[in-house]
This record gives structure tokens, sequence and C-alpha cells, in this order.
């Protein structure tokens, strides 16, 4: 067992002072001239590392009178007073910046598809890593899929749909490229394409369907084995349920629908989220805990295109042909069946019986109908108050109907009653990618824009010149959106609607 020690002997009114303002859980407490810690204490060490040299230690070995008694807050051991804890609550501190090391993405798989926000994780993990650091990827189903490890592993051919996509939405051609059994190489070495640099599998009937917890023990598994710095998980139902869950078995803290990430002094992940009603842009970070977990929505990041210095080898690299029959069932941990594909390194990996059981049983698994899904959409015309009445909104029809794009709105008009929740954009509603979008009379709130900056073109009209949404637009129209309309709509060749 550890424990914090504090050194009374060192303790000035000042350094008291100084170490009451630093812990960030507020455990610490300077009454009557005794520096306390109450039970409050997260171990997260700020107060040892930051602190006064000699004020607060981490020590190793109980004392007399330690063990589980000593967590009460206040016992005296000889001259100082003790805080006892349980290791685990500061292992994963005290190896931070050691052992942790390079960054994480879960792959989600479920019904022989990929989802495609894993291969914009992968390639904003990619970026993130710089040179320096290994991207993982964690891949966890009923069996393996030979496509979809190639994809992870970047060794498909890069380009082609797959029809593997799994956005949800029909003919989203957001697949991941297919596998033609060639090796994609880098002559530096290391595998620097779309895929990842180590992918660890965990493949067994249990897993088929998502189970949250098989599914969290198999994600914990891979994190003590690869001890990644940084954990990114898709912002999707299944991936919002699994990473607070894995976050919470390693303590650590988790920064939910990211929109921006950046890496500062190379291991420390800033987590960047409209907070506070949309007013700052928050910087997150987990100073203190390992790994450093995050989620991020589809299509925020884009996926990656081939890297046109990546060389092409004839090698055959067909996933080798190694069942999970072969896997070592007793215990968790690596099998014998480590395979290098490409310059990326496959490790199957096998759980111990007992954590693939589940209390959920899964009777039968539906797929939804195909609804309206504005993420999907190539292109989007999308409206916001600066329309005065519901009729008026005929124009915006009429103008998607040229460009054969979907409606989306702003969330004052969903609050209105006009549109089904789904079309909306943003922060609370959806996120789109579009090659095209079309905003008339929106503002740009943060909140919205946070839905819709990675679209490749943004053309918009608002009356007002100031419009935040100017900010980020590739093309203005500023007048009143009744006079640019119809002369929009009949220079497309389109009908004036009658309103
Ligand atoms: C926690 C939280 C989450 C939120 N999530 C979202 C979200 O996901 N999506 C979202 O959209 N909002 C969201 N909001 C609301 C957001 O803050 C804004 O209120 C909203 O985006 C504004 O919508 P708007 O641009 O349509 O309206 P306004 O901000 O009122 O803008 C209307 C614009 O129309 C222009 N205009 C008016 N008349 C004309 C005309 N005749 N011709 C041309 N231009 C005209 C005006 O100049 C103005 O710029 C959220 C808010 C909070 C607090
Ligand atoms: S270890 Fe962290 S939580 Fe505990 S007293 Fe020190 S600063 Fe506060």
């Amino acid at each position: 067992m550890e424990y914090l020690k504090i050194h009374h002997e060192n303790i000035t009114a000042d350094i008291a002072h100084s170490l009451v303002g630093l812990c960030p859980f507020s455990s610490i407490s300077y009454q009557g001239g005794t520096l306390s810690i109450d039970p409050g204490c997260r171990m997260c060490g700020v107060c040892v590392n930051d602190g006064p040299p000699g004020a607060i230690t981490l020590e190793n070995d109980a004392p007399d009178g330690g063990g589980e008694d000593a967590l009460n807050m206040g016992a005296k051991h000889g001259e100082h007073e003790v805080l006892g804890v349980h290791r685990e609550h500061w292992e994963h501190r005290e190896n931070r910046d050691h052992e942790w090391r390079g960054i994480a993405v879960f792959a989600e798989y479920q019904r022989g598809r990929l989802h495609p926000v894993t291969m914009e994780l992968i390639a904003k993990a990619r970026e993130l890593a710089g040179s320096g650091a290994p991207v993982y990827g964690v891949f966890i189903g009923g069996a393996e899929d030979a496509q979809v490890l190639d994809a992870l592993l970047g060794s498909g051919s890069g380009g082609e749909d797959s029809g593997k996509g799994m956005g949800g939405g029909e003919g989203s051609g957001e697949g991941i490229s297919g596998s033609r059994g060639i090796c994609v190489g880098n002559s530096k070495g290391g595998n620097r394409g779309r895929g990842v640099d180590m992918l660890y599998t965990y493949c067994d009937p249990a897993l088929e369907v998502f189970r949250i917890e098989p599914y969290a023990n198999a994600f914990a598994d891979f994190i003590e084995h690869a001890r990644p710095s940084a954990v990114l998980v898709g912002a999707t139902h299944i991936g919002r349920s699994l990473a607070p869950r894995v976050a919470a078995r390693f303590r650590t803290g988790i920064t939910a629908d990211c929109t921006a990430l950046e890496m500062r002094n190379g291991t420390e992940l800033v987590q960047i989220r409209p907070a506070f009603g949309g007013n700052v842009m928050a910087q997150i970070v987990t100073p203190s805990h390992r790994p450093q977990f995050c989620t991020v929505r589809y299509k925020v990041f884009a996926a990656a295109a081939q890297d046109p210095d990546i060389g092409v080898t004839a090698a055959s690299t067909k996933v080798p042909d190694v069942g999970v029959a072969d896997a070592v069932a007793s215990g968790t941990g690596a099998t014998n069946a480590d395979a290098t594909v490409s310059a990326g390194v496959l490790r199957r990996m096998a759980l111990a019986p007992e954590k693939l059981n589940s209390g959920i049983e899964i009777l039968n698994v539906e797929d939804k109908p195909s609804y309206i899904d504005i993420s999907e959409a190539k292109r989007v015309v999308a409206v916001g108050r600066g329309f005065k009445k519901k009729e008026d909104l005929a124009l915006a029809e009429e103008l998607a109907r040229l460009f054969g794009a979907q409606i989306a709105c702003t969330r004052p008009l969903i609050e209105n009653g006009w549109f089904d929740p789904r079309r909306q954009i943003g922060l609370s509603g959806r996120t789109t990618g579009a090659e095209l979008i079309i905003t008339i009379g929106i503002s740009g709130s943060v909140q919205f824009m946070a839905g819709m900056r990675g679209c490749k073109c943004i053309i918009a009209i608002n009356e007002d010149p100031g419009a935040p949404i100017f900010g980020i637009a590739h093309y203005a129209a500023v007048g009143d959106l009744y006079d640019i309309l119809p002369i929009l709509i009949a220079s497309c060749g389109g009908h004036q609607p009658a309103m």
C-alpha cells in the first residue's frame, strides 16, 4: 500500500496555502496551523509533483497502524499525518510518460461492417502521433474479417468502396477500402499509410454482437497490453457506451464529442470542444492520468487519403489464416499467432472465458428502417431563422431539388416544429462533411458550425455582413434571402414556388 506523507516540519503557512490552492480536488486544508488531507483525495499526485519539494511525498510502505486503517484521514504516525491508499490509485499516474505511449483507436465493427468513423480517427491519430509514436487499433468481434483487418492495417489498395461502410444511411459511399492482398509499406519503415502500426484483435463468438461487459473487458485488456497514452473512440451509440466505462476502470478522464484534437509536448492530448453553452471552446487536458480518453463524432475529421509517398510492394500480405481456435484460452494475453501484415503488426489476443460473460442476452438483432441521414448527404441546403414563416421554406426546398441536396436546419427551426429533429445540424444535432452546403439565413453559432465545419464548400447567404458564418464560408452572398433565392432558382432553371 502506498500513502501520502505530510512532512509537517517543512510546512510553513506559505507552503500550506500554496498546497491548498494546488489540489484540484480541494482535498487539502490548513486549519489551526495544521495541514491535512481529507478522504476526497484522488491520489492524483499534483501535490507531490508540483508542490514545494519535501512538503508531501508518496511513500511505499504502510507505517504501523497503516493498512486499511490509514484510509482515515488525520491518522497520525509519529509526527506525520498519513493517508493510506490502494496502489492502483497511483499506478496509472506514476508511470505516466514512461510506459504510456502512442495513440489507440477503437475499430467499431458490427454485423460485418466497420463504422467509417474508425478510418477518420485513424487518420487523426496518425497526424497526432507524428513520426515518433505508434498508432494502435483494437478490433473486437465474433470472428476475423480479413478485408476489414487489411483496411485497418493500411494494407488495402485504397480508394475502393468495399460497401463495408456502416454510416447508418443508404449508399453512403463511406466504406473502407478493400484489400487486394497487396502490401503497402514505406521505404523508411513503419506503416505510414491509412492504417495502424499495430492492431490487436479480440475475436470470439461471444463478441459477435456488442454487449458492454465483454467488450469493456476486451478493451481494458488491450489497454493493459498496449498502454497507449491516448485513446480515440467514435461518438457512436456503441462508443458512447463503451468509452466512459473503460475510462472509469482506469480512473482517467474522458472528453465527449471533441471537435478538435491537438498534441502538446508530444504526449498531452488537448481535447477541444464547445463548453458553457458554446460560449467558449474549452481545451481540456488530462494531466495526471493515462490513458487520455476522448470520443469524436463521425464526419468531424476527414478519413486519410492514400499517402502518395507510400510504395506498393508485390508481397502477398493476406492476413495469415490463424483462427480463434488457435488462441490461448487460458487467461488473457497475446496468442502465439502474432503476424506481420505489411509494415503493420497484427496481434491476436484471447480473453479468459469468465471475461466473456455478460448479463445481457441478445435475443434478436434487426435493422432499423432507413431514415433521413444528413450526415451522409453529399449536398445540403441548410436553413435558419432568417426564414420568416414555414411556407417560405418552399424556396429552400426548390433550391435543394435543383442541387440534389438534402434539407437541413438550425436548432430553432426544430424547436418551432418545422422539421424532424434528424435534420438538425450542430452540436446537439448531426455532423455533416458534405461536398457542398448552402446555408441560408443562418448566423453561424458555435453550436451550428461544430456540425458543419468539415464541409468542403460552404456557401452562405445572410443579410448581415458581420454574421460569423462568413468567417468559414468559401463563398458569401450578403443580402436578403427573399431577393437572392428567386434569382438563384431562376438561374438554375427552377420554378418559383407559390408562397
Ligand atoms: C447547448 C446548446 C446546444 C446547441 N446546439 C445547437 C445545434 O446543434 N444546432 C444549432 O443550429 N443550434 C444549436 N444551438 C443554438 C445556437 O446557439 C443558435 O441559437 C442557433 O444555431 C441559431 O440559429 P440560426 O442561425 O437559425 O438563428 P439566428 O442566430 O437568429 O440567425 C438568423 C440569421 O438570419 C439572418 N437573417 C435574418 N433575416 C434574413 C433575411 N431576410 N435574409 C438573409 N438573412 C437573414 C440574420 O442576419 C441572422 O444572422 C445550441 C445552443 C445550446 C445552448
Ligand atoms: S494527491 Fe491530488 S487529490 Fe490528493 S491531496 Fe494531493 S493534489 Fe489533492
